[in-house]
């Protein structure tokens, strides 16, 4: 059987038109009862990886969480929760801030911080892992991932498999960067996470979504559309199609098949849109952005060069625009690697600067950069 996706086209935020969208969309995959039962405790999982202004398109926009928190409601689902482990910040003060809260709150929809840990051991595909999940991910009985359409320096794009890394508890996120630090890896390392949590239901905000710097520093660019399935793999593999990415250039496509996630796979994958279903080459021609920013060429490790090593001479770099740079530190803090690959040398007077030979390339002080001052080359 093809994995669903469905695609509702959506021009703006305003919740007269998203509403009725979300709606549409619940029912083409068979409405929300047939992913969750009334009685669970449903964790909302939005991206929130840190305070920014909602227009900016640096976390999932907070009318995308009131039209799902109110479709829910009015279906009878009361144990609403909303949470997630941003990289700097406290998520409830981010929500608060975003205007999240306040749109939720009339649906019964409790704000979540995530701030306790709780280790879990999981074990797939001969592959055994421990996780730091947020015990509030733990104490739900399912979660659905509401993730934002946006690039990403690592693995290309960060969507629907992505965001569930959120679900891991504060710093133990840049650990993970350490434990698992190239795009394969740390793709691999997705994949077992998701195969864990499970979301139920997977909702992208394509809506207003971010090219370029992303996920933190990219520009906002219109869509206009908004994606739902039960498959997280064909869902960012939509979203590739979409943007003119070939989908098996990004890591968590490929092993999210190879691991049994879901499928990447064009012919796999069943586009739903309000007017029926329709092939991918007409979704591409009526939604899709040829020009959309995004890193079109594969990963570092695929491909011919990647073989025969040739290495960190083209691997792709943070480095710091001096003329943006405010000095805040933040890159430094977020810097994951023993002794920081990237640091200040002169007290705070100039910019810190790079030790590519420590760096690791995870890209959390590009990520993290309020300042949109990190670049990648
Ligand atoms: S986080 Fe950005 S602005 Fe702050 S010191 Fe680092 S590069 Fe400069
Ligand atoms: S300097 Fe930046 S990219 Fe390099 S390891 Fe540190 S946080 Fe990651």
């Amino acid at each position: 059987m093809k994995s669903k996706v469905v695609l509702i086209p959506v021009s703006t935020y305003e919740m007269s038109e998203l509403y009725p969208a979300v709606k549409k969309g619940l029912e083409l995959l068979g409405g929300p009862g047939y992913f969750i039962g009334k009685e669970e405790r449903i964790l909302l999982k939005p991206n929130l990886v840190r305070d920014a202004e909602v227009d900016r398109a640096v976390i999932t926009h907070p009318a995308v969480m009131e039209a799902v928190a109110h479709c829910l409601a009015e279906e009878g689902f009361t144990r609403l929760s909303c949470g997630d482990s941003c990289g700097v910040g406290s998520p409830t003060k981010i929500m608060r801030n975003s205007g999240m809260t306040g749109r939720m709150e009339p649906y019964g929809v409790t704000a979540k911080e995530f701030a306790e840990a709780e280790p879990v051991q999981s074990e797939f595909g001969g592959q055994k892992r421990t996780f730091m999940l947020a015990k509030d991910v733990l104490e739900a009985d399912a979660l659905i991932s509401i993730s934002k359409m946006k690039t990403h320096a690592l693995e290309h794009i960060t969507g629907a498999v992505k965001n569930q890394y959120g679900c891991i508890c504060g710093f133990h996120k840049a650990k993970g960067h350490t434990q698992y630090p190239n795009a394969e890896s740390f793709a691999r390392m997705l994949i077992h996470l998701n195969q864990y949590i499970r979301p139920r239901l997977y909702i992208m905000d394509g809506i207003t979504a971010m090219e370029g710097n992303g996920p933190t520093s990219g520009d906002p660019v219109s869509m206009g559309v908004l994606l739902m399935s039960a498959d997280p793999v064909a869902l960012d593999s939509t979203f590739c199609h979409l943007v003119h990415l070939s989908p098996e250039y990004v890591p968590t496509n490929i092993h999210g098949q190879k691991m049994g996630l879901g499928t990447w796979q064009e012919s796999e994958i069943e586009i739903l849109t309000p007017e029926g279903a329709i092939s991918m080459e007409e979704a591409v021609s009526r939604f899709g952005n040829k020009d959309f920013k995004v890193e079109r060429s594969p990963s570092k490790g695929k491909g011919i060069l990647g073989r025969i090593g040739f290495l960190r001479v083209f691997q792709k770099k943070p480095y710091i625009e001096q003329d943006i740079c405010r000095k805040c530190g933040v890159c430094v803090e977020s810097c994951p690697v023993e002794g920081k690959a990237v640091d200040f040398k002169n007290g705070r007077k100039e910019p810190p600067v790079y030790d590519y030979k420590k760096c690791i390339r995870c890209f959390c002080c590009q990520e993290m950069c309020p300042y949109k001052a990190v670049k990648v080359k």
